[in-house]
């Protein structure tokens, strides 16, 4: 359903999480009003913990910056191009992280909250909506999240006759800062990389040796897990973000080849010794006093995290700021269920955005949430938008959600799954480069990277096209 251009009733989002506070910001720049609903503080979920909109709930990091050579990087840049508030607000609160992005969380959230409320055509609405939007809201984006309350998860499931996806996925603890000895552990970044932020000594390591990294993992197995109720038990992780004591269970050397491995570091306290395996922290607030431990999101109980996590050499008297925990996630059969504009076939008022749709990630969330805001702003005021081109990170991103996957014809069991943005997910180079700038052949790994700068800059370049051809005509609308 589509209102008309002479529509007064504004645009409902339902959670202004990372994708719903974007959408906020897209369908309002554009003109139209908005009401967003949010539910915290009269309810919460079980990650969040503040009132503040666009709370990050586990990791302070908005990933790789670096758009020419990484995925996420380049949809940043696509981001910051279409003017988002994320990116913006990610921008201006920015915490040194080696090549990353990473943000101070109170810094952000506020940020967003600020530019959200003083914005003169939003209304920010406290309060759950239990159960389906009202017959009389026609122009819906349903942004609640991986962590959407149950009743509102319960009348979508009922309305697109499936069963939702629940899986889980985990946290990661954080720790007081001065609470490390810093004469067992160092500053440094993986190969002193200093990236977008960082100084190239932005990570605090702790070096373990064979034996200390054996103990470990054995203790990490043997540790006791948070029990799964009855019909949690089958229920399958994400593997981007799988919980330490699960990598530890795939192989012994599982760990030192992922969040543990030692490479590009070297020990000031210790430098002719090669660490066997590094625990990294990475810094959590703008203060710089707490520190998050990378990868280490666990289903551990409270009190043996406490007690393994402390066996880390410079972690012996650590203090928890907090500890890693379990959480559910909910995601639509996206390809099956929504149209290209991300509306539901079943019900086209409503449109959906962020991970709900089956991306996964703080900003691909965000991103969803952009382009589900343009498309329902262009809904409102009768325009026709085009797709944004599938060449374009962005582009990519719901092309996958609304089609790439391959089952989306197929019956039988559900196999689409949350996907980060990755070069996997953009259509091939018409000509691959195989020379560089001064004519010499491209070998080996030179020709990943000079195909990855390829996509990346095709990508730019129309998307920069689109932009023009799409939202200038918006603008002057
Ligand atoms: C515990 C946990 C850890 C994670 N760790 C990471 C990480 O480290 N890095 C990363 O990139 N991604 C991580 N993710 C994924 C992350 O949640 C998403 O990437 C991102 O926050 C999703 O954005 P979203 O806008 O879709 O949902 P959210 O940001 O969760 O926003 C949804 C909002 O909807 C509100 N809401 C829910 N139901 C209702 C309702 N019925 N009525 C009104 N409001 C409602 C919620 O309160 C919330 O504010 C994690 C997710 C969880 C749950």
């Amino acid at each position: 359903m589509t209102a008309t251009a002479s529509s007064s009733n504004p645009v409902h989002i339902i959670g202004a999480g990372l994708a719903g506070s974007e959408a906020a910001w897209q369908v309002a720049e554009a003109g139209v009003p908005v009401t967003l609903h949010e539910m915290r503080p009269v309810r919460m979920t079980e990650a969040h913990r503040t009132d503040s909109l666009a709370e990050l709930v586990c990791s302070n990091s908005f990933r790789s910056d670096d758009a020419a050579n990484n995925a996420v990087g380049l949809l940043h840049a696509e981001m910051r191009r279409l003017g988002s508030l994320i990116m913006r607000a990610a921008d201006a609160n920015q915490v040194p992280a080696g090549g990353a992005l990473a943000v101070d969380r109170d810094g952000f959230s506020a940020a967003v909250t600020r530019a959200l409320q003083d914005h003169p055509l939003i209304e920010i609405e406290r309060g759950e909506i239990a159960g389906l939007p009202p017959a009389a809201w026609d122009n819906v984006i349903v942004a609640t999240g991986p962590l959407t309350s149950a009743p509102l998860a319960d009348a979508i499931r009922a309305l697109t006759d499936e069963n939702a996806l629940a899986f889980f996925d985990a946290i990661a603890p954080i720790v007081h800062k001065d609470s490390i000895d810093m004469s067992v552990a160092w500053f440094q970044s993986r190969y002193d990389k200093s990236g977008p932020g960082g100084t190239g000594a932005d990570y605090i390591n702790c070096p373990m040796t064979k034996e200390q990294y054996d103990a470990f993992v054995d203790a990490l197995l043997a540790g006791e897990k948070t029990d799964f109720r009855e019909w949690e038990a089958n229920t399958p992780y994400f593997d981007g973000c799988l919980p330490i004591e699960v990598m530890a269970a795939r192989g012994r050397e599982t760990l030192r080849y992922g969040p543990m491995k030692p490479v590009g570091l070297t020990n000031p306290n210790d430098p002719t010794v090669k660490p066997y395996a590094v625990v990294q922290l990475r810094q959590d607030n703008k203060l710089g006093t707490l520190y998050n431990m990378v990868g280490f999101q666990t289903k551990l109980k409270y009190g043996p995290q406490q007690q393994i996590f402390r066996t880390i050499p410079g972690l012996e008297s650590a203090e928890f700021a907090r500890l890693g925990g379990l959480h559910r996630n909910t995601f639509l059969n996206s390809p099956k269920l929504l149209d290209s504009q991300l509306r539901l076939r079943a019900q086209p008022r409503l449109r959906f955005a962020g991970q709900m749709t089956g991306c996964e990630g703080y900003v691909e969330s965000a991103s969803i949430g952009l382009i589900a805001g343009l498309y329902a702003a262009a809904d409102i005021r009768a325009q026709v938008l085009s797709p944004p081109p599938p060449t374009s990170a962005l582009g990519a991103l719901l092309g996958h959600i609304t089609g790439g996957h391959i089952e989306t014809i197929e019956p039988g069991a559900r196999s689409f799954q949350p996907m980060n943005i990755n070069f996997g997910l953009f259509p091939p180079l018409a000509t691959p480069p195989t020379k560089k700038p001064d004519g010499t052949r491209l070998r080996g790994n030179e020709k990943t990277v000079a195909k990855k700068q390829a996509i990346s800059a095709r990508a730019l370049s129309d998307l920069d096209h689109w932009i023009a051809d799409n939202l200038r005509v918006r603008a002057a609308a």
